[in-house]
């Protein structure tokens, strides 16, 4: 039976940064995954060209029970130097998509290169299954399929379970919870929302919008979809606490009430959408105020009050929220507790030698790079300790 110092299970963002830095710490490393070609979900990043990073990573762009948890590890491998890393050792750029996030110029699959050059030393072990991890008196055994490996330190870097065309598992929550791990309820997040509070007609429309969720006001574009709404406003209002609904201000800075009233007074043969079609796309101007046959001067002001609600203040309770499910959802929301886990060293607090790194732990990152930040930065804290 082959004999290693580390074993990672899961050669993905974090798990390839984990060998990255066991290797350079001098330690006899496998790395063990279900699929056949390693980081497939970094391979489909950013659309192809994997958001790789943002320069906002701090404690509150993370989601999770316990949000200072991320704190630690961002401190000690900061999105500088992952850029570093990159640019200096593997010859990759980057562009600033919005202000501090990057995108990588030659794409993910530059990036999937770059991790795995790094881990020329460590044996891979393709369409290797994990399910059993067995405690020994000196580490661990691990089992997948016919094959089997002993080491000192395992890493679980098994990522989330959302996105399952990409190939994904729920053997890491599985094994913590055999060594005693709590597991946080699992579900979608970055994804889209299913709602049948807009029409059907308004499909394929962006608005920049405000969305007030969890004591947050996230400003983005949002996109209207034939069973609700879309787009990174309404991805990032998913990584949120949704327990509390959220409301959705389709014109926000604009005083829609002052400017339908003035309307009224100077051009008063206008109709109510016509007038809002200055500052929305008509198509929502027209759900707004559907009555195409009314002046705007024959509205009466609580008439007026009323459309100023149905685009500025748009309620949407949480049992009228649908997230669209696992298949489509970047990541999840919940895993592994962080309670059971030293924000310092990844290491289990219940089984020593065995730590956690990516987003198996319950640790869901913000929409523009943050969740690859979050992989890099933990693997690498459970790739130096292991
Ligand atoms: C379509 C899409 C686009 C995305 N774009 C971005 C982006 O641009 N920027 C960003 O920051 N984030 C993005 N994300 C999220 C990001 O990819 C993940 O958060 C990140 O890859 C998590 O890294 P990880 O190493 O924890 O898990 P993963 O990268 O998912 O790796 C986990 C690995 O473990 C393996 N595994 C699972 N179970 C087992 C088992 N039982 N035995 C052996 N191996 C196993 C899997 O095969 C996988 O290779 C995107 C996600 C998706 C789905």
């Amino acid at each position: 039976m082959k004999k290693y110092d580390v074993i990672i299970i899961g050669a993905g963002a974090a798990g390839l940064t984990a060998a990255r830095h066991a290797l350079e710490n001098g330690r006899r490393t496998a790395v063990f995954d279900i699929g056949d070609n390693p980081a497939r979900k970094v391979a489909l990043s950013g659309g192809g060209r994997c958001n790789f990073t943002n320069a906002a990573a701090a404690h509150n762009r993370y989601f999770g029970r316990n949000q200072d948890f991320v704190r630690g590890a961002i401190a000690r491998i900061c999105p500088d130097d992952m850029l570093q890393w990159a640019r200096e050792r593997h010859n990759l750029s980057f562009v600033e998509k919005s202000p501090g996030q990057y995108f990588c110029v030659q794409g993910a699959g530059a990036v999937v290169d770059a991790l795995m050059a790094d881990c020329n030393d460590a044996d891979f072990y393709f369409n290797a299954s994990v399910r059993d991890v067995a405690k020994t008196s000196d580490g661990f055994l691990v089992q997948a399929g016919r094959i089997q490996a002993q080491c000192q330190s395992i890493i679980i870097a098994t990522g989330g379970i959302s996105f399952p065309a990409a190939g994904v598992s729920d053997a890491g929550y599985v094994i913590a919870k055999n060594f005693g791990h709590k597991i946080v309820p699992v579900r979608p997040a970055l994804c889209a929302i299913a709602t049948k509070r807009f029409s059907d007609e308004l499909a394929g429309v962006s608005v920049p919008v405000e969305i007030r969720i969890a004591g947050e006001t996230i400003r983005d574009d949002m996109l209207f979809t034939h069973f609700g709404i879309g787009g990174p406003a309404a991805y990032r209002a998913t990584v949120r606490d949704m327990s509390g609904g959220m409301e959705i201000n389709l014109a926000p800075g604009m005083d829609v009430a002052a400017i339908m009233r003035m309307a009224k007074q100077n051009s008063g043969r206008k109709s109510a959408a016509g007038v809002l079609g200055a500052i929305l796309p008509a198509r929502v101007a027209k759900w707004a105020a559907p009555n195409a046959g009314k002046n705007i001067a024959d509205y009466k002001d609580c008439e007026i009050d009323a459309i100023c609600d149905r685009i500025c203040r748009i309620r949407l309770d949480a049992d009228e929220i649908k997230l669209h499910g696992m298949q489509s959802a970047e990541i999840v929301r919940g895993g592994i507790d962080t309670d059971g886990v030293s924000s310092k060293t990844m290491e289990s607090k219940i089984c020593p030698g065995m730590f956690f790194a990516g987003e198996v732990l319950d640790i869901a990152g913000d929409l523009g790079g943050f969740n690859l930040h979050w992989a890099w930065a933990s693997g690498a804290v459970a790739g130096k300790n292991a």
